[in-house]
Formats: C-alpha cells, sequence, structure tokens
C-alpha cells in the first residue's frame, strides 16, 4: 500500500486520481495485517485498489466528476465496494470518469481527463485513456493500483480498457448491485473491475458480484468460482463471429487482430462459426434515446436542495435554474435535453417506445444466436486506438458516439462482455477484441479471454 501511494504521487501527471485516500489506505492495510496475523485472508485481502468516483464511498468525497456534487460526502457505502471492503481490499483513491459517466474520452469530467500512460511510436503527444471510466483505465495501466472498479453504461468499462492495454469486464446486468452508484441510465448500468490480467479481473468480479436486496435488479443467484474459469479448456465451445460488426470502414488492423484472434480460439479448440445479429445497426440509435431518457429523469434529484452545489436566485425556480446551468457540464446538459424530449407528451411514442422496441429485437438476435448452440460471440471492442487529448474536440457528439458501437450491444441486451487486450496497433497502441456471453456465464468469458490475452 505504502508502495503504490508513493507511486501514486510520482503520477499525479496521470490526472487519474480525483482523490487521493492515504489514511484510509494505510488504515485498512493495517486492518488486513492484524487479519492475515489471524490466518484470516478474504479474496482481496491487503489489495490496493482505486474506486471510480460514480462509487458512494462513506465519509469520503463522492462527486461522479460533476461540479453538481461539489462537496458531498456519502454517509453511506455502495453495495460493491461495501463486498471489496468485506474481502480485504484497500482502497487507494477515488478515481476521474465522464461527468455522471457520459463519454468515451473522460474529457467532460469536471477534473480534466486522466491520460493514457501510452504513447504513439515516436510521439509524446497525450492520448485519451477512453471513457467513461478512464481513470480507472488509466490507474491500472499506470500502475498505480493493483486493479480498479468502473461501470458500464454503453462500453465504459470495455472501451477504457481497450485503450489502454487493460482487461475489462461488463458483467450481466443484476450481477452486481447498483445500489450507491451515481445513477446514469438505470436499465443499462452495470459494475465491473478494470485490471491488468483476466485472472485479476476474475478475482476482482468475484468480490464485486453478489445479490442485493435493495437494488430490486440484483439477482439472487449462486456466485461462482470466476478465477477456476480462468484457464479452463475451451475445446468444443462454438464462438460466434457476427457478420454485422464487420462495419464500413473497419480499420485493416483491426480487422486482422479479429481473424487473429478467432484463429487463437481455434487452435484452442474452440469452434468458429458465422453468426448474424441482424438488428445490431439500430443499436447505437436505440442507446441514445433509452441512456439519455433515463439519464433526464435520473438527475432531475440535482436540484440544489439535496446535494452538493447551490447557486443561489431570486425564488426557488430561479436557484433550480442557476444550480444546473452552473452545476452540470455541456455533455450531461445536452443528456438531459434529449431525455426530456424523447420522454415528453408528442415524442414519447415515436422515440422512446420505439427505441425499447428496437431493444427486444436486439435482445432477441442474441437469444436466437446462443440456442442455436453458440457458447460466446467474439467482436473487436472499439473501432480504432486510443485518440490524442483534444483530438475530437471539434468533432460532433455523433462522431464520439460511433466509439461505442461494438460495446452497446451487449448493454441493451442485459449480457456480458469482455475486453481483452490483443495486439498492437501500426502506432504501437493497444487494441482489444470483446467477447460476449449467454446471460450469467461470466466464466466462458474468462475461459475464452484467457486464451486471447
Ligand atoms: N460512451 C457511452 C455514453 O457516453 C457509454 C458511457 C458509459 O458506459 N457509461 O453514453
Amino acid at each position: 500500500t505504502r508502495a503504490y501511494l508513493t507511486a501514486m504521487e510520482q503520477a499525479r501527471t496521470l490526472n487519474a486520481y480525483v482523490l487521493e485516500t492515504p489514511e484510509v489506505a494505510v488504515a485498512r492495510a493495517e486492518e488486513s495485517d492484524q487479519r492475515l496475523a489471524k490466518g484470516e485472508a478474504g479474496a482481496l485481502e491487503g489489495m490496493p485498489l482505486g474506486v471510480k468516483d460514480l462509487f458512494c464511498t462513506e465519509g469520503v468525497r463522492t462527486t461522479a466528476c460533476s461540479r453538481i456534487l461539489d462537496g458531498f460526502v456519502p454517509p453511506y457505502e455502495s453495495h460493491v465496494t461495501e463486498r471489496m471492503r468485506k474481502a480485504g481490499a484497500v482502497m487507494l483513491g477515488k478515481l476521474n470518469n465522464d461527468e455522471f459517466a457520459m463519454g468515451s474520452s473522460n474529457e467532460t469530467s469536471c477534473f480534466g481527463a486522466p491520460i493514457n500512460p501510452w504513447r504513439r511510436k515516436g510521439s509524446d503527444a497525450q492520448l485519451v485513456a477512453g471513457g467513461s471510466s478512464g481513470g480507472s483505465a488509466a490507474a491500472v495501466a499506470g500502475r498505480i493500483c493493483l486493479g480498479a472498479t468502473a461501470t458500464d453504461t454503453g462500453g465504459s468499462i470495455r472501451q477504457p480498457a481497450a485503450f489502454t492495454g487493460t482487461v475489462g469486464v461488463k458483467p450481466t446486468y443484476g450481477r452486481c448491485s447498483r445500489w450507491g452508484i451515481v445513477a446514469f441510465a438505470s436499465s443499462l448500468d452495470q459494475a465491473g473491475p478494470i485490471a491488468r490480467d483476466v485472472r485479476d479481473a476474475a478475482i476482482m468480479l468475484g468480490a464485486m458480484a453478489g445479490f442485493d436486496p435493495r437494488d430490486s435488479t440484483s439477482v439472487d443467484r449462486e456466485v461462482p468460482d470466476y478465477e477456476a474459469a480462468v484457464g479452463r479448456s475451451v475445446k468444443g465451445l462454438r464462438i460466434g463471429i457476427p457478420r454485422e460488426y464487420r462495419v464500413d470502414g473497419m480499420p485493416a488492423e483491426i480487422e486482422a487482430l479479429w481473424t487473429r484472434g478467432a484463429e487463437q480460439l481455434k487452435a484452442a479448440g474452440a469452434e468458429i462459426v458465422e453468426i448474424s445479429l441482424p438488428h445490431t445497426k439500430y443499436a447505437l440509435p436505440a442507446y441514445y434515446i433509452v441512456a439519455p431518457a433515463e439519464a433526464s429523469s435520473n438527475l432531475a434529484r440535482y436540484d440544489g436542495v439535496r446535494y452538493g452545489l447551490r447557486v443561489p436566485g431570486r425564488d426557488v425556480t430561479e436557484m433550480y435554474e442557476n444550480t444546473r446551468a452552473q452545476g452540470f457540464g455541456a455533455e450531461v446538459r445536452r443528456r438531459v435535453m434529449i431525455g426530456a424530449y424523447v420522454l415528453s407528451a408528442g415524442y414519447y411514442d415515436a422515440y422512446y417506445v420505439r427505441a425499447q422496441k428496437v431493444r427486444t429485437l436486439i435482445k432477441r438476435d442474441f437469444e436466437t444466436v446462443f440456442a442455436d448452440g453458440v457458447d460466446a460471440i467474439l467482436t473487436p471492442a472499439t473501432p480504432s486506438a486510443a485518440f490524442g487529448v483534444g483530438e475530437m474536440s471539434n468533432a460532433s457528439p455523433v462522431e464520439m458516439y460511433l466509439n461505442d458501437v461494438f460495446t452497446v450491444t451487449v448493454n441493451m441486451a442485459g449480457l456480458p462482455g469482455i475486453s481483452v487486450p490483443a495486439g498492437l496497433s501500426a502506432e504501437g497502441l493497444p487494441l482489444a477484441l470483446q467477447l460476449i456471453g449467454r446471460p450469467f456465464d461470466e466464466e466462458t468469458l474468462f475461459a475464452t479471454g484467457a486464451v486471447i490475452e
């Protein structure tokens, strides 16, 4: 723990942590030492880990990297971090993310973007760590924590993991409790780990997952021994390659990475089959209706009365307006406006209801393929490697949203997905593949992911 605390001080230019908590870390490490001395050890005993600033941590400032939560100190702990603590985890601090987890580059954070420790060959230009869990990914890749919590609503665990050469797991919806995690889009949000390798991710998820009656969508199902799945044979597994993911303009090196991944699984005894997920092309547009709709509803609670920031006005209405205008950044305001629009009378059926129907079709595509005996689906994780800080600042929001083209389908269908580093780009940056599994079959993702990493 002390070595990590020193490393964190030396790596502050990464801007991965938005709050370092050395006192908490040292106190927990000492508790851990005492348990170890008594021969008691949880699955994460003494492990120095980082926590995305979207997880409420009792007595420790939690902001979701938004000015509107300025100074908010939760009086309670999220279920996931509470479980990790019981398993012996040591919290080093709170990690940067896009404001309310809305973004793909972590540049919407009120603390500024974390910096990817990787560089393009022959260049020292700073690159983004992806988003929204960019702080978690930068910290794991930068070796200033052993692993980190993250959340994924449309790709926010898997895309930053892909950009930083780390492993990210988005579990099945309901696998981890959302209780105490700042809500973005409640029907899509899931917590999961970002870790150095597949085994670490499996160990971490084992400690994070589990039933919680305080989240009505949390599922009461035993948590398997995920670590035991790492190294398990993939012989005889059927791996689907969805033809709809071969999108126009896919860079040749991503295409080659995908083919090589399939060959590795085949060499390990899996059977590779071509499959079709016909509604894939509607996933991104439908996601960008459903997610803002739920966000606009979830973010209604930030009114200057209950949490954090309050900007006064002549009356209560003006106080709300001033607080929300100054407290929310541009991307969050855009989502709230889109969400309020698609939920409004007259547009609800045309947009929101239509998007929900599309969501059902996307889910059915996967159900059909799994019913045909496919065990897991292999796709690229992202359409490109990490891009430069500020490089997308003049691009339209839609261009940024295209980062999520391979990841959002998984959230729309509630399935588990893993992003695994699979090679380097010509410029020397990490590239990753994604594996998508049946509901609650994270084990197959750990088994197949370990073959590729
Ligand atoms: N990039 C996506 C968005 O901005 C996904 C974010 C996430 O998964 N939290 O909505």
